[in-house]
C-alpha cells in the first residue's frame, strides 16, 4: 500500500482502494482506510486535503513541499517550499509554539485551464442565451 502510495501520488482513498484492489484482489474498504490511517499516524504518509475536496495521501514527506491546486480541472501539483527550509511560515513567538511544519496550498488555474479559457469562444459556463 505504501508503494501504491509512493506511485500516485496526491490519490484521493477512493483511487487507492481501486489501485490496491487491482494488485491485491478483493480488499475492504475498511481495511485500506485503517492502513492509511496507520501508515500516516506512522509519519509514512502525508495526509493533506484541499478545502471542498478529499483528503489526498502521498509518500513525499519530511521536505516540507507545498501544493498547487487547480480551480478548474483540480489537478494537484507539487510546488518546492517557498522560503528556505521547513518551516517556511513563521507564526508569531507569542503563541508560545515550537512549529515544525507549514501546510500551504496555493490556489489557481494551471497552465491549461488558463490558456484554455482565452482561446475559447464557446457558450459561457453560465449558459446565459
Ligand atoms: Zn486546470
Ligand atoms: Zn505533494
Amino acid at each position: 500500500m505504501l508503494a501504491t502510495v509512493h506511485d500516485h501520488p496526491h490519490a484521493d482513498t477512493d483511487s487507492i482502494i481501486g489501485l490496491v484492489r487491482q494488485d491485491l484482489g478483493e480488499v475492504s474498504r475498511q481495511a485500506v482506510y485503517d492502513v492509511l490511517r496507520a501508515l500516516t499516524t506512522a509519519g509514512l504518509v502525508r495526509r493533506f486535503q484541499p478545502s471542498g475536496s478529499v483528503a489526498r495521501y502521498e509518500a513525499r514527506i519530511g521536505d516540507n513541499h507545498h501544493h498547487l491546486v487547480c480551480r478548474s480541472c483540480g489537478v494537484i501539483v507539487d510546488v518546492e517550499c517557498a522560503v528556505g527550509h521547513a518551516p517556511c511560515v513563521t507564526a508569531p513567538d507569542e503563541t508560545g509554539y515550537e512549529i515544525d511544519e507549514a501546510e500551504v496550498i496555493y490556489w489557481g488555474r494551471c497552465s491549461g485551464c488558463s490558456s484554455g479559457s482565452q482561446t475559447s469562444t464557446g457558450s459561457p459556463p453560465t449558459g446565459r442565451a
